[in-house]
């Protein structure tokens, strides 16, 4: 066991992080998982795969991605900040696509020396972990991905850029014939990039392998969300945002296994009304900013007031799995042409009209049998703040209560957050 850490600590050091740093930030991270997971009750005996998942996220997963590159079985580690960037082609190129998470604060204060301070805490989290060294997945990263969705990102990415290899996809911010025609050209050239990156062709074989093995993790989250309208709820809203957060990490085929496997305990349970929570527990559908790894603040409020989350309109939930890409494409281009429709229809609050997410939030409180709808937007996000007063009007109007929650990442607001989340359990 020392002898692991020793070489996880050299590993870590030849990756060019701050060890001391970073070990600060395990242990840290390491005692909030004991206490926001390892306390639930009647989780399903399957979660121990995250639980080991999360045990291995900075060493062991770290280590098979470095060895897998060394050894040639993949070219290359592309990290990304957006759902728009498409997996499919990373892997269809020889390379491993890994969602750089940045649910944290971390050197803040250094951060903003190159953005300002009403800057949302993810995009500060990035700059932060960047500058800290703290986060071995952008440091293994050969190259980071990055997108025009919102001003703050895109503008963070001109500081970022001058720290780490970047590459920047336009994403159009309106659909019509002609955006998506652009971004048509955008994944094209998305192709092309992934292919110097890489080294390596984009075949008609690759790329059908590639969707078959994205659509296989899909399907499985499909499969276990579904189980998730029993009452009581067979799994946690926490182990399945964890679920969800691993899909952005993990190695897919060994992921898809775990999850059908989750999927399977979670079906048993909803046959048999073994859940997590009693039945009647009151039920609430998240919708609202992505929440990436370790930000588990507010599903943890919910769940620990008594709620039990039931399903999330986000990018870390129903928008990552709910379409699939055509898995009938007879050539490359079509199959290219088939992800850009795929990947243009993810309902983010940069477009403008954005009346989908609205259905989606809709159709997904029916199906899955919510008493309330929270909508969270991380702090300083313009886009997902304003986008909360029309949903509050399209869920109301659907006769299911309604709250607007801002927060961040850090501990200060607990307190508030936890008063006005029991008040509003309460009420529903
Ligand atoms: S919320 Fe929008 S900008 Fe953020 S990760 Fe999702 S798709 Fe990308
Ligand atoms: S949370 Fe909002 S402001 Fe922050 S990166 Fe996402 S879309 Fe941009």
């Amino acid at each position: 066991m020392v002898q692991e850490e020793q070489d996880f600590n050299k590993m870590w050091s030849d990756l060019g992080m701050d060890v001391a740093a970073h070990n600060s930030l395990l242990d840290a991270v390491g005692q909030m998982y004991e206490t926001v997971f390892l306390t639930q009750k009647n989780r399903p005996k399957s979660t121990t795969y995250l639980d080991n998942f999360a045990n291995n996220l900075h060493s062991g997963r770290i280590r098979e991605m470095v060895d897998a590159r060394k050894d040639g079985k993949t070219k290359k580690i592309i990290g990304s900040f957006c759902l728009y960037v498409p997996e499919e082609i990373v892997i269809a190129a020889g390379g491993i696509e890994v969602g750089l998470c940045a649910g944290a604060n971390w050197n803040t204060d250094e951060a903003e020396r190159y953005i300002p301070r009403n800057t949302c805490p993810l995009i500060k989290g990035f700059m932060g972990f960047k500058l800290g060294r703290v986060c071995p997945y952008i440091e293994s990263a050969d190259l980071v991905v990055g997108e025009n969705t919102c001003d703050g990102k895109k503008k963070a990415y001109e500081q970022f850029s001058k720290m780490k290899p970047m590459y920047v996809m336009d994403v159009p911010h309106v659909r019509n014939n002609n955006t998506k025609e652009i971004w048509r050209q955008e994944i094209y050239r998305f192709a092309e990039k992934m292919e110097d990156e890489t080294g390596q062709k984009i075949t008609l074989e690759s790329l059908s392998r590639a969707i078959k093995l994205v659509n296989d993790k899909r399907r499985a989250l499909q499969r276990l969300s579904m189980t998730r309208a029993a009452d009581p709820a067979p799994i946690s809203g926490l182990d399945s945002l964890l679920t969800i957060q691993a899909a952005f990490m993990d190695d897919s085929a060994r992921l898809t296994q775990a999850i059908n496997a989750l999927a399977a305990e979670c079906e048993e349970r909803a046959a048999t009304g073994v859940g997590v929570k009693p039945h009647g527990a009151k039920r609430v559908l998240y919708t609202g900013t992505p929440m990436a790894v370790p930000n588990w603040k507010l599903f943890n409020i919910i769940e620990k007031c008594g709620g039990v989350v039931v399903g999330e309109e986000c990018c870390t939930g129903s928008r990552y799995y709910k379409d699939l890409v055509p898995e009938d494409g007879k050539t490359v281009e079509e199959m290219l042409d088939a992800i850009a429709d795929r990947y243009l229809n993810i309902h983010c609050a940069i477009f403008t009209p954005n009346q989908d997410r609205r259905d989606d939030v809709i159709s997904m409180a029916h199906r899955l049998h919510v008493n309330g709808v929270i909508d969270c937007s991380l702090q300083f996000c313009t886009l997902y703040d304003m986008e909360s007063f029309s949903m509050e009007e399209a869920v109301q109007k659907a006769g299911i209560p309604y709250m607007h929650i801002s927060t961040d990442y850090s501990t200060e607001d607990e307190g508030q957050l936890k008063t006005r989340v029991e008040a509003f359990l309460e009420m529903i």
